[in-house]
């Protein structure tokens, strides 16, 4: 990571003599010279080391004085004998390779793939360690001298830069039609950009993946790229040239600009502005959109066009993976791109952009993938003798996790394991993590849920012990460890659905838990889910049910909108459904909770995305409305039950006054912030624990976040929640991991 040719001059600068080298232990400095010299290097160690560089730990001590200082060299280091080192992301690119690239003079001047050892591809080219331009798929470029001999100058910023090249030995760009034939042209990039300019949809291989990319002021274009890519209303992301357009569209705080510009440029998630010239079709429906800022030389160059924003949106059908190769994006793509700009460098494992949003002026992921991995999360050094783990994580917005000692490897986005290109991709993602991480997993942690299809992959690994551990309880695990905390926690896990130990299918739960076990203190009382966990697509069946709930029969004769619009005949065999038990577990679920009063409200009765219904209810709420409504609890076997009937009573009441839909989505916001509250400080009290964690995938929710946090500070409560990794089901595989790990090695926790 640049870190030795850093270490190099640095000593060069300070008059020092030694050495650096690379050791089983880590990183290994000899260093000799004035005292004053020796101290200000170490701070400048500290304090300039390289961005890519991550300093765990420093020791030091003194050795006697070698007569004759001599000079500072880089000792290369036998290759096998290295400590394993950490492999850096793909990052994006430094301010000297853009200064390079918009020089006329300089020899890379506009070259799509300039890079050095601070910035460009990493992880996605690496197929194999150690890590060297051989066991990337850069290996087909053999080097000019001029490119050879800055690669091999330890003072050059390129030294050791493995996908060190230039126009005359490395890769090249070219367009082609959609049907893969080469469309002639002088330059491609220009050309690129004259084709986006006119409208056309164009398929860009990146980084991490294709990018399917229009003008995003162009609203037949957008329309048109939706249509084909068969995404009704889902957001996409948008790429703006730099800080000060992204601020022409969106309002941008300090922190989010900040993330914005970091160096792994996720896309962030902020608020539009009221005007903004772009296609409404960009995001209907929704109050933010998603900008990132150019994180590749390409980019660089084709947002030098005069286009206030291109749509960048993953190269895939809804739902499959992104795509990477050539052959395959023509295949996959070729209905959706009138133009391809591809390149010959390979990409060989996938990543998708990462998504941030900033809540509370922290930066949090959405989805954690290009720029972030495979830095691990660094678990707490009480966990140093965790046995090497491998978590196959859930079954949407699906992540692994490999641990070694104490660094828990969480991949990058692999996706929803619903057809047979992404499980394909997670056989891949976790015997490349093993391979490249040199991990050998001792016990293997899956989901409880049998039906999901990393939870059966776990169950086929014959000559590997398995452990389950409950959706709810590795969430407020994931939670934990980020945090490096052991518990007891109160967990309160707002979530969407996971299989509980009673068979049911929970996501509204306070968990007293540690990392090894847990207790259920409370949850939402059950309602049926009918058609199991495909009721998450029509809200209105989850309306129904709570309705069903609070007035049985005399639903039908409410005086509501939600009422009127039901078909009868659907309503009736979805009620029998439910009362049969066919196909309809019971739920506790919060996410399920937000589709009902999203779809009573009339907002949602199906849905276009995953979360949708949640996300318009949010987005509706009027901000300043400070009234509630009334609830219950009731103990039930061992644990406290919520009754929600008064709420849903409550909202109905609202409805037929004509409350509009902004006061009541908020109502049921505070409703449900002071009901966990209460919740939290009955568990206290029965338990004495006053640590609250926060996980699951309600707490995308901002208002829901920020409310409860600061309601429950409010109370004396230390509260915890995510920021380094999802708050969703991309943070499960963790939790598994760390659960696994400790239960495998015969940890007992708090809750037999
Ligand atoms: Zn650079
Ligand atoms: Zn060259
Ligand atoms: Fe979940």
């Amino acid at each position: 990571m640049g870190f030795r040719p850093f270490i190099y001059q640095l000593a060069h600068r300070h008059s020092l003599s030694g050495y650096v080298s690379n050791t089983p232990q880590g990183v290994e400095l000899e260093i000799q010279g004035r005292e004053g010299d020796v101290h200000s290097f170490f701070d400048a160690v500290k304090s300039d080391h390289p961005p890519l560089a991550h300093i765990v730990s420093v020791e030091w001590r003194e050795i006697p004085l070698k007569p004759d200082g001599g000079g500072f060299e880089i000792r290369t280091s036998q290759r096998g004998q290295e400590r394993f080192t950490l492999i850096s992301p793909d990052v994006s690119i430094c301010s000297d390779c853009q200064a390079e690239l918009k020089n006329p003079h300089d020899r890379r001047y506009r070259y799509p793939f300039i890079n050095c050892t601070n910035c460009g591809p990493r992880y996605t080219i690496i197929m194999n360690i150690p890590y060297d331009r051989a066991t990337t798929t850069m290996n087909r470029f053999v080097m000019c001298p001029e490119c050879q001999r800055e690669y091999d100058d330890p003072i050059n910023r390129r030294f050791h830069a493995q996908p060190n090249a230039c126009p005359r030995c490395g890769p090249k760009v070219w367009i082609t039609d959609a049907q893969g034939n080469t469309h002639a042209c002088q330059d491609p990039v220009q050309e690129a950009v004259s084709l986006l300019t006119a409208g056309n949809i164009l398929a860009i291989k990146g980084l991490g993946g294709f990018h399917l990319a229009v003008d995003a002021a162009n609203h037949g274009a957008v329309t048109r790229l939706r249509k084909r890519k068969h995404r009704e209303e889902k957001p996409l992301a948008l790429m703006v040239r730099d800080l000060a357009m992204a601020r022409e569209i969106a309002h941008v705080n300090e922190v989010e600009a900040k993330t914005l510009c970091s160096h792994q440029r996720p896309i962030v998630i902020v608020r539009k502005r009221r005007t903004h010239a772009l296609s409404p079709q960009v995001a209907p429906r929704n109050k933010n959109f998603g900008i990132m800022l150019p994180y590749t030389p390409l980019h660089i160059l084709l947002m030098g066009g005069p286009f206030r924003a291109l749509v960048m949106t993953s190269g895939n059908m809804t739902e499959e993976p992104i795509n990477i190769d050539n052959e395959e994006a023509l295949k996959n793509l070729g209905d959706i791109a009138d133009y391809f700009l591809v390149h010959d460098r390979d990409i060989y494992l996938r990543s998708d952009d990462s998504i941030v949003r900033v809540i509370d002026q922290v930066p949090r992921q959405i989805r954690r993938s290009r720029g972030y991995v495979p830095v691990p999360v660094f678990l707490s050094q009480a966990l140093k003798d965790l046995p090497p783990v491998m978590a196959v994580g859930g079954e949407i917005k699906n992540t692994v996790c490999l641990t070694k000692e104490n660094l828990a490897f969480l991949s990058q986005h692999v996706g929803d394991m619903e057809n047979l290109e992404t499980l394909q991709f997670f056989h891949l993602t976790l015997s490349h993590l093993k391979t490249i991480l040199e991990i050998r997993p001792q016990v293997l942690a899956h989901d409880l849920h049998p039906d999901y299809l990393s939870s059966k992959y776990a169950w086929e690994q014959q000559e590997l012990p398995t452990v389950g551990v409950q959706h709810h309880h590795a969430h407020i695990v994931s939670c934990l460890a980020e945090h490096g905390l052991r518990g007891p926690v109160i967990g309160v896990a707002m979530d969407g659905t996971g299989l509980g130990t009673d068979g049911q299918i929970w996501g509204g739960e306070i968990l007293l838990a540690d990392l090894v076990s847990f207790k259920r203190a409370a949850h939402l009382k059950y309602v049926p889910l009918p058609g199991g966990d495909a009721a998450a697509r029509f809200p209105w069946r989850m309306a129904l049910m709570y309705l069903h709930r609070a007035y049985q029969e005399s639903l039908f004769d409410l005086p509501i909108p939600f009422v009127r619009s039901l078909e009868p005949h659907q309503a009736r065999l979805v009620l029998q459904m439910a009362e049969k038990g066919v196909n309809s577990p019971l739920t506790s679920s919060c996410g399920r909770f937000f589709d009902a009063v999203s779809s009573l409200l009339g907002l949602r009765h199906t849905i276009a995305y995953e979360g949708q219904a949640a996300v318009e209810l949010e987005m509706c709420q009027h901000r300043t409305e400070k009234g509630g409504y009334g609830w219950r609890r009731r103990s039930g076997d061992d644990c406290w039950v919520v009754e929600t009937e008064e709420i849903v009573r409550g909202i109905v009441k609202d409805i037929i006054k004509g409350e509009s839909k902004g006061v009541i989505s908020r109502r049921f916001h505070n409703t449900l912030i002071r009901m966990f509250t209460d919740l939290c400080a009955l568990v206290k009290d029965e338990s004495g624990v006053d640590d609250i964690a926060f996980s699951g995938g309600a707490f995308q929710n901002k208002t829901l976040l920020t409310g409860l946090s600061r309601s429950l500070i409010a109370r004396g409560f230390r509260v915890y929640s995510h920021a380094q990794v999802p708050t969703n089901d991309g943070s499960l595989a963790l939790g598994q991991a760390v659960c696994a790990g400790l239960r495998y090695k015969g940890a007992k926790g708090a809750y037999p």
